[in-house]
């Protein structure tokens, strides 16, 4: 059977250096989003594709709806 390396064209996480990124193995997002699951955490990706100044340090599902809620203040 041949080995077939899953690339992620369309990940924009610039973390390159974390060992779950999909630049330092063969298994796509499958470590990235075990890793973020496992520790209530949002990918990077999401971070990006929503757009605008992440308002808070880290990465939790909380400081991803932080960066929702300052995007819709900026809206108003
Ligand atoms: S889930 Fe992780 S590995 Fe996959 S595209 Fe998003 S940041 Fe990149």
């Amino acid at each position: 059977m041949s080995e077939q390396k899953l690339t992620v064209d369309f990940c924009t996480c610039t973390a390159t250096t974390c060992p779950n990124h999909p630049s330092n193995h063969d298994m796509g997002c499958t470590p990235c989003i075990e890793k973020n699951l496992k520790n209530h955490e949002i990918p990077g990706c999401f971070f990006r594709a929503a757009g605008g100044v992440k308002p808070t340090k880290d990465w939790y599902f909380e400081d991803f709806a932080a960066l929702i809620n300052s995007l819709t203040k900026e809206e108003k």
